[in-house]
């Protein structure tokens, strides 16, 4: 294979029957897929959690014990001294927040003037100790990405968990009232919606405006952006698609979807993917599915060369599949 030594799908995330993503690149004149930059620092800080989603592409929860330690948090600071093309750090987990180090990481960032993104799913708000964060969040000018895939509770409540809905508006309703998501500061708040089942986000545009209007109207609640994401078929997500029968399907779905004009401008070829090890990624993916860099690239953040990973062939399996459906899907929403 082109661009791995590494099968292109980890044995135990797909059926065999699963199609190629290689295939749809190379079927376009799109194989094999290579980064274009590193502009994006994509940091999981671990797989703890309040909470525990149906839809979890980490399988993360209260009971996981992987957490970012010190030492490679240091390793991430010194690889922005020396790389001023990473322009922005967009910190994940898990809950990012349940890490006892993300708030020394934000700090450290926004001192050497980077953009931070905190992928939040508001109920940390609410763990104990934690309720200053909105307001340390809104001090340093961070981005906040919430998780709300919809504005009715019993369907937020059937994939995130009981009383996750009424937790989630009010953490919302104290983001406001610190500036966040309101026109005029700069302070941006993004909610993030992603379907029930197994079907393809509807367009991005006019649900935003749905959210918008059902959000202001029940809750007083605004924000900037909704992003719509298609459901990844690894982890817990396709545990619920190896029980319910629906694996082909979802495939198949996912197959006859694919579109080339999302290929562009899919995440990997602009961020790279840091785990809670310390071990680099094309994206958080892969990550999941222990699917390391290409072989000749350096496979720790000790080990960080942005010449190399700018020029890196990108590990592709059949779960690519998923970010280049419809309208494509990334961490920043749709893509084409
Ligand atoms: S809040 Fe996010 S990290 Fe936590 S279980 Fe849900 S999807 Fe996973
Ligand atoms: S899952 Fe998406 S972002 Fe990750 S390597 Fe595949 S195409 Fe790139």
């Amino acid at each position: 294979m082109p661009n791995s030594p590494l099968p292109l799908v980890s044995p135990s995330s797909s059926p065999p029957s699963t199609p190629s993503f290689e295939d749809a690149l190379a079927a376009h004149g799109q194989a094999p897929l290579t980064a274009k930059s590193v502009s994006t620092l994509q940091v999981n800080l671990g797989k703890v959690c309040n909470q525990t989603c149906h839809h979890c592409h980490v399988d993360a929860g209260p009971q996981r014990t992987e957490s970012m330690a010190k030492d490679t948090i240091d390793h991430i600071i010194d690889v922005l001294d020396r790389t001023p093309q990473i322009s922005t750090v967009d910190i994940t987990g898990g809950a990012p927040e349940m890490n006892p180090h993300f708030e020394h990481l934000v700090r450290e960032c926004r001192i050497r003037g980077r953009h931070v993104i905190d992928r939040c799913n508001l109920t940390v708000f609410y763990v104990k100790g934690k309720s200053h964060l909105p307001k340390f969040l809104a001090q340093h000018k961070i981005e906040i990405i919430a998780s709300l895939p919809c504005y009715q509770e019993t369907n937020v409540e059937q994939q995130r968990g009981k009383g996750v809905f009424d937790r989630s508006i009010s953490a919302l309703q104290t983001l406001n009232r610190l500036g966040y998501g309101k026109e005029g500061t700069d302070l941006c708040l993004h909610l993030v919606y992603n379907p029930l089942g197994p079907s393809l986000p509807p367009p991005q545009v006019e649900l935003e405006q749905d959210f918008k209007e059902e959000l202001l109207s029940r809750y007083g609640i605004q924000f900037n952006r909704l992003l719509t994401i298609t459901n990844m078929p690894i982890s817990r997500f396709l545990k619920d698609l190896q029980e319910a029968g629906q694996v082909d399907s979802y495939y198949a779905l996912l197959k006859k979807s694919f579109n080339v004009a999302t290929v562009e401008d899919v995440m990997c070829r602009s961020l790279i993917s840091v785990g809670w090890d310390g071990r680099l990624s094309d994206c958080d993916f892969n990550q999941m599915l222990d699917l390391p860099l290409q072989s000749d690239s350096p496979q720790w953040i000790k080990d960080f060369n942005l010449f190399t990973l700018e020029q890196r062939p990108i590990v592709v399996g059949s779960h690519c599949l998923g970010c280049t459906a419809g309208a494509g899907s990334s961490c920043g929403g749709t893509l084409a």
